[in-house]
């Protein structure tokens, strides 16, 4: 066996936000806050800039930030960044405001637009220099990990097209993981940032290039997300459920910063940018039916995540328990009470061959590393399946 391994520095727990400034202040004095706009209506940006004050850092506010992080925003406020000499970026909210501060502190010190940083066949790709920004990550939802991964993935409002940085300079030196910030979402965010975690987690644990290490945090995330995922939707102020869901999601996150998603993302990515769909809903669209499609490649793999889903198939033979797969994520998603198709977002037959080149350039990477070989007629089928 050889691998790499190592667990992003963490912060978790209840009440972890009162230490920001004690935190921030062995990064940097002056920090480019990007905030999820929802988070400057409740007041918790006003709060985390007075925070940081007494901490004598100076934090500059920006919350420029859509669902699915706009690449010429993330521009702007790199400039903001520069004029500004900021020295530290703070991300606080979901997955796209922390995106859009990882890729802000690559654009605020390297030449060139952020797109330009973006892995893709189709434009050579600026890699960011040692001069990136350092980034402390602070999720409010459940779900995209990015607290724990060297990825930031943009939106391209010109293109409809989302691509992802990789760099290890992005990956935050610390997060910090408040479960107290995360019941104010509602249950339909809820349920399908779960289901995104739950799909990380499969599709790390799944991943041809997968290690001893990476799968060990897979499998307990999947646990987690098995267990609790229906009990925060149900009843968003359950702390216990809340503090379970926020510690899978990112361990579901660290999982996949070692070998990347697979075959469901890359679908899901290419409706998110291509509709603007919010990328929860796109996995809980179509985690089901790649399922289907890929357990008869390594129903072994398959079976033990069957059984980290419900430790009573363990009974059942490998090949029964990895076939039940599918159905035991689905039973999972019904229990959220979500149902949602690709056709909910307007995607329609018409656009499945634009889609699958998208999913092909953008994620492509990701598309060679599901374990059962996807050829564009496969994928083709499965957007059908899924609209
Ligand atoms: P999001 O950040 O797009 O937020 C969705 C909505 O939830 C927004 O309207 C936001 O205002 C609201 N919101 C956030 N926190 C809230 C809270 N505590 N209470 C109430 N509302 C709240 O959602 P997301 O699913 O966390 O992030 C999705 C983005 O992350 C996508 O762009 C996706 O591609 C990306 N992603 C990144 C990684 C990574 O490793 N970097 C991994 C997977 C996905």
């Amino acid at each position: 066996m050889q691998f790499s391994a190592f667990m992003p520095k963490i912060e978790f727990g209840d009440g972890k936000i009162g230490q920001i400034a004690a935190i921030a202040r062995e990064y940097g004095r002056k920090a480019l806050l990007a905030v999820d706009p929802y988070l400057v209506e409740s007041g918790l940006a006003e709060d985390i800039r007075a925070k940081l004050k007494r901490g004598s850092i100076e934090a500059i506010i920006n919350s420029d930030i859509q669902p699915n992080p706009d690449c010429y925003a993330v521009d702007r406020a790199g400039e903001i960044a520069r004029q500004e000499k900021c020295d530290l970026v703070i991300g606080v909210g979901g997955g796209s405001a922390i995106d859009y501060g990882k890729a802000v502190a690559v654009v605020a010190t390297n030449p060139g637009e952020s797109w330009r940083y973006t892995r893709r066949t189709d434009h050579e790709v600026l890699v960011p220099s040692g001069k990136t920004l350092p980034v402390i990550a602070v999720p409010t939802t459940a779900g995209t990990g990015s607290e724990a991964t060297t990825y930031a993935v943009l939106n391209n409002s010109r293109l409809h097209e989302k691509s992802t940085i990789i760099s290890a300079l992005i990956l935050p030196r610390i997060s910090i993981v408040d479960p107290g910030l995360m019941v104010s979402m509602p249950p339909q965010l809820t349920a399908y940032t779960g289901i995104d975690a739950l799909a990380q987690a499969i599709e790390s644990f799944i991943n041809l290039g997968a290690n001893p290490f990476n799968r060990m945090l897979a499998l307990e995330a999947i646990r987690l997300i098995a267990e609790h995922l229906p009990m925060a939707v149900a009843n968003g102020q359950n702390r216990t459920a809340r503090a379970k869901m926020a510690w899978a999601s990112t361990l579901a996150g660290a999982a996949i910063g070692f070998v990347a998603t697979t075959l469901p993302h890359s679908m899901g990515q290419a409706v998110g940018g291509y509709k603007n769909a919010p990328h929860g809903a796109t996995l809980t669209a179509c985690l089901v039916k790649v399922l289907e499609f890929s357990w008869v490649a390594d129903p072994g793999l398959f079976s033990e995540i069957s059984e980290a889903l419900e430790p009573e198939t363990r009974s059942l033979s490998v090949r029964a328990r990895a076939e039940m797969c599918p159905r035991l994520v689905e039973r999972l998603v019904a229990d959220t009470g979500t149902k949602v198709s690709f056709g909910d977002f307007g995607l329609t037959e018409a656009d499945i061959d634009r889609v699958t080149e998208i999913a092909f350039t953008g994620y492509g990477a990701d598309i060679n590393l599901h374990p059962r070989k996807a050829t564009v007629e496969d994928v083709k089928r499965l957007y059908r399946a899924c609209l």
